[in-house]
Formats: structure tokens, sequence, C-alpha cells
């Protein structure tokens, strides 16, 4: 199948496949659209079973991380990069900086970042072949902000759905306590909900009990916890027909990517009264903090405004929906891509 027959193929600008026999690289990189700025956002390496799977992930990603920048206010557009590979067996500094000269060739057309399987240290490889990287060192670990980002979300899905000004007393079943998930903990911890959490790593899980008086169930008993929210910070595709009869939540808000299975899942969130707190405008905090790398300018203060900011994005989403009763995820879309459209129109 070509890459325009894909069904995540939305006049995506550019799709390279790049391969360096030496090294052993078999990495595709996508930019879906440069109308607002370069595309940023981060480079994932994954054992994907085959090419089409790894086709199928790097354009919905790179959608996604056109709609992430243009909601987040940056002047960016998206892209995204795989790396077809375990990391675990075989990242290696050749293999990285093959793939980094190949982002170099674009010449600034694509910024690469860290994403699952490449961590900041990787990053640090990219950037002796490459000036087109960023979330490195200056800007940190982007977790945090990515939490914190998650976590104004949530205060507005809840300030939405439940008409409520505090978080105290709530319960948030949280699926994953990797990164983001355990910051996540902390600022709701902070601000008095309780915790329900699920991880396959049982010394992540351990640690969140310990510290922020959590309890936690079976990785696959989650989504039947007797929570106000749940939040996925794990992986994607966690909101499918299997799950969604389950969840008696009636929020859901996290960071992990590209949560809803299908789009019509989010139809049958809703026909369950469930409020779906679109993944990619809560989960910018990461983004708008290590852009500053792009911009070479970065001021923590501004970065946390932006961030805070997310909560009236994601509170205005949710009335236009209600409003016009509509999907919270199909507005979200819509403002992005208008957003895009006007970045179009300013250009000319
Ligand atoms: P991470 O790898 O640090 O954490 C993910 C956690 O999920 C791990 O602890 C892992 O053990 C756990 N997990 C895996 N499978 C699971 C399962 N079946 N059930 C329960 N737990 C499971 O990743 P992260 O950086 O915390 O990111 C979490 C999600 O948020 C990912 O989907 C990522 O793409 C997304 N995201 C992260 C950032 C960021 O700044 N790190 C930014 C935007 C989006």
């Amino acid at each position: 199948m070509s890459v325009f027959d894909n069904s995540e193929y939305d006049n995506h600008e550019q799709v390279l496949f790049c391969r360096d026999a030496a090294s052993g690289l078999f990495a595709i990189i996508a930019i879906h659209d440069t109308t607002l700025g370069p595309a940023a956002g981060g480079c994932r390496m994954w054992p994907y079973a085959t090419t089409s799977d790894a086709v199928y992930d790097v354009l919905r990603l790179s959608r996604a991380m056109s709609y992430k920048n243009a909601l987040a206010g940056l002047p960016l557009g998206g892209g995204k990069a795989v790396i077809i590979g375990d990391p675990l067996k075989e990242k290696n500094a050749k293999l990285l900086t093959s793939f980094a000269r190949y982002v170099q060739k674009l010449g600034g057309q694509y910024y690469a970042a860290e994403d699952i399987g490449i961590g900041v240290e990787d990053v640090e490889v990219f950037a002796m072949a490459s000036n087109y990287v960023f979330g490195l060192t200056e800007t940190g670990d982007p977790s945090p902000f990515t939490a914190l980002g998650c976590f104004h979300g949530i205060r507005a899905s809840v300030k939405h759905k439940l008409n409520r000004d505090t978080l105290k007393g709530l319960t948030v079943a949280v699926q994953g306590v990797g990164k983001v998930g355990l910051h996540l903990c902390e600022n709701l911890h902070e601000a008095g909900a309780g915790l329900i959490v699920a991880d396959v790593n049982s010394k992540a899980v351990a640690h969140v009990v310990e510290n922020y008086g959590a309890k936690s169930v079976a990785p696959g008993e989650i989504y039947s916890q007797e929570a106000d929210i749940f939040s996925p910070c794990a992986m994607g595709g966690v909101l499918n027909d299997i799950t969604i009869p389950q969840l008696k939540a009636c929020i859901v808000a996290g960071s992990a990517n590209n949560q809803l299975a299908e789009a019509r899942h989010d139809k049958m969130l809703h026909d369950r009264g469930i409020l779906y707190t679109p993944d990619y405008v809560i989960n910018a905090g990461g983004m708008l903090n290590a852009s500053g790398d792009i911009f070479g300018e970065y001021d923590v203060n501004e970065v946390m405004k932006k961030i805070s900011g997310l909560y009236d994005v994601t509170l205005r989403i949710f009335k236009t929906a209600h409003q016009e009763g509509r999907l919270t995820s199909e507005v979200a879309d819509e403002l992005a891509r208008q957003r895009i459209a006007e970045g179009k129109v300013s250009k000319k």
C-alpha cells in the first residue's frame, strides 16, 4: 500500500524513508505541516512488527504534533520520526548518528527530540551530527512540564463536567506511573485528590504508593475502578471497544498520545456520558518547555504561564463542544486546523 493510500495520510508535506545499510538504520521522518513554522516533534524508536505499522504510527503522530503545536500557540509545524528497531538491543551511536544526518540534510524543516525509546542522552548524540534537535539539557526533562499541563487539563475537565474548582476529594485512576505519570501523581496528591495507580513496573508503583498514599491495582483492573477521572499515562490506543464499557469514571484526561484507538471511540465515550479531554491539547507542556531550544531563548516563568494557559484552551474546547452538540476531539481538531489555516492566510 502506498503512503498516499494510508488511512492516516492527511496531505503530509513530506515523508522521508531513511535507510543506511552500514549502521542498520531503517527510519521514517514525516513532516505533516510547516505553515506555522518548522516541523517539530520527537523521534520514537520501536520494534514495529511491519513497515506499514511504522508508517501508520509516524503519520498519525506527526499530524497530532501539528495540532498540538498549533493549539499551544507555538510558531511550529508538526513532524515526527520513527526508527524501526528495539531500543534495548539495536540502539547505538552509529545508528543514532546516521539518523541525525538525515535530519541535518532536511536543513531545518524538521527538528527532532526525544520520545519513547529515545532519551535525552540519545538526543545529545543526534546533536553531534545535526543542528536541528531540541529538548537538550538546557530545557531539561520535559516530563514534569507535560505532567503540569495534564494537571491543568484535568482541572479544566473537572470544572466543565463537575462544576468544581478543586480536585479535593476526587479520585483519579492513573494508568502508567512512568516519567509523566509520577509527576502527575505528585501534582494530584498535592491538590488533595486520591489516587489509584497501575503499572507493569512494580517498582514504579511502590514509589507512588509509598509517597502519595496511592492504592495500587493490577494493570488490567485500572479501567473498572470507582474513580472520577481515568488518566491514561502509558500507551496509546487504550480507549477502545473493550476498555470503554469498563470505565466508571466520568472524565478521561491523561498524557498518553493517541489514546482513542479509532476516532469513533470519542462518540462511544460521549454516549456513555464520559468527557474525553483531547490528549494532544493537554500533553503540550513538555513541548512548550523544550521548544525554547529551537528559538534560542528560554524563560521558565514564561513557559509556566503558557502551560497554565492550557486550562483555558481546554475549557474553550469543552464549551464549544457542549454548545454545538459535538465531540471534544472533533472541536479540538477543527480549532487546530483553523489556526493553521489562519497562519496560511497571514503568510500570503
Ligand atoms: P514512560 O515510558 O516513562 O512511562 C510509561 C509508563 O507506562 C511506564 O512506567 C510503563 O511501565 C507503563 N506501562 C507500560 N505498559 C503499561 C500497561 N499496560 N499498564 C500500565 N502501565 C504500563 O513514558 P512517559 O514519558 O511517562 O510518557 C507517558 C505517555 O505520555 C506516553 O504515551 C508518551 O508518548 C506521552 N507523552 C509524554 C511526554 C513527555 O514529556 N514525556 C510528552 C507528551 C506525551
